[in-house]
């Protein structure tokens, strides 16, 4: 039976990962064999609960070195919608000047709402169709004097890559803090904290080949830091609660792994990656690649087809087993099209016209030969029958 499932789940072309990466086989094994022995709760004295305390220790000295942090900076989380709350809590409140961008993650806006309602001051970057910031609002932002800055390392939905280290160089300031979402470039780009001028930086599990419900957030040492919650030791009392031992056990084993072969494992995917888009494009006619020539992650294509509804292609494509998205998989369901296609410039039609395909640890070649042959054909077949009755944009 588990071989006909697999069987199954194997002939599926499984191109999003930016929305989650399947757990990594070797991940499946560390978790296994963690379930295998007795689940007690890490703060017991005893030595079941000693072991679990081990694994979490193990877990945060592996999160720190892919990302060349300190163990003791890293707090695990529920994942990376809790990081960035965390990030922002000290923040919300009345004198704060912040700056973040548009095109954030929905938790990050939310974030960015809640400081707005306690009083802060909260300027929105404007983005560019093209892949840019608009740099005149940072130098005015800067300019009025600003404490904290928010700006994700790479937008999930376009994968264009944001130069963050020079911003936060040209904002700093004594008192000045930088947080970054990097969710889509931790495992996929080398991260080093340090270089990247982050104070703050949020992971999530799910986007590298562990658990969803598990992320962490890197809070260097010193930074001003409020807890979501009071009442619990956990964490040293930055996030309280008794640890999700096995999603932290299956965040460390991601990456531990990746550390290993980060790079040329995101070699393999840039390549396939640019050998996909680079067809496609000359496969149809009106397609256009969005944020090329900017830095994006190897892993993400994201493209803008004309004349064509994404959603109905998206779900051609899933009857053609193809698994890809039209935006981010969070609001999945929402009528809106992307706030972040919007707020860079697409319009409706074409913002509603995009679809996203994003590579990971198990894209093989024969799954690039036969998405490329079967897309142009749905995309014909979708643009001559004029679908354009679903208008969901997937997040
Ligand atoms: N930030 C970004 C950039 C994301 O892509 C996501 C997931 N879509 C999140 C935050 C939220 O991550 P999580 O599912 O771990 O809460």
């Amino acid at each position: 039976m588990s071989l006909i499932i697999s069987l199954l789940v194997m002939k599926r072309i499984y191109l999003d990962h930016n929305a989650t990466s399947p757990v990594r086989p070797e991940v499946m094994e560390q978790i296994q064999e963690f379930l295998s022995k007795t689940l007690a709760n890490p703060s017991s004295v005893h030595q079941s609960g000693k072991r679990i305390r081990r694994a979490i220790d193990q877990a945060r000295e592996d999160v720190a070195r892919l990302i060349h942090a300190s163990p003791s900076e890293i707090i695990f989380t529920s994942g990376a919608t809790e990081a960035n709350h965390l990030a922002w809590k000290a923040f919300q409140r009345s004198g704060q000047r912040i700056i973040t961008t548009k095109i954030e993650h929905p938790s990050v806006l939310g974030g960015a709402s809640k400081a707005q309602e306690m009083g802060a001051k909260v300027v929105f970057i404007r983005a560019s169709k093209s892949g840019t910031l608009e740099t005149e609002e940072v130098a005015g932002a800067i300019q009025e004097g600003v404490n904290f800055a928010s700006i994700h390392h790479a937008n999930n939905e376009t994968g264009i890559v944001y130069p963050i280290q020079r911003m936060a160089q040209n904002m700093r300031s004594p008192s000045f803090i930088f947080h970054t979402d990097a969710v889509q470039t931790v495992g996929r780009i080398p991260i080093d904290v340090k270089e990247l001028n982050a104070d703050l930086l949020t992971i999530s599990g799910h986007k590298l080949g562990a658990l969803a419900g598990i992320g962490a957030l890197y809070v260097r040492r010193g930074v001003p830091f409020e807890p979501l919650w009071e009442g619990g030791p956990q964490e040293k009392g930055r996030r309280v609660g008794t640890e999700n031992c096995l999603g932290i056990v299956s965040l460390g084993a991601a990456c531990r792994i990746l550390y290993q072969c980060q790079e040329s494992e995101g070699q393999q995917i840039f390549e396939l990656r640019n050998h996909f888009e680079n067809e496609l494009v000359s496969r149809i006619s009106g397609s256009e690649i969005t944020g090329k020539g900017q830095p994006r992650l190897p892993n993400t294509t994201h493209i803008t087809f004309e004349d064509l509804d994404g959603e109905s292609l998206l779900i051609a494509a899933d009857l053609e087993e193809i698994d890809c998205s039209t935006g981010a998989a969070c609001s999945s369901g929402s009528l809106k099209p992307s706030h972040v296609l919007l707020a860079m410039g697409f319009s409706l039609e074409q913002a509603h016209g995009s679809l996203r395909f994003s590579l990971g640890w198990n894209t093989q070649e024969k799954d690039i030969s036969q998405a490329l042959e079967i897309l142009p054909k749905l995309v014909t077949q979708v643009r001559t029958s004029g679908q354009t009755n679903f208008r969901k944009i997937a997040q």
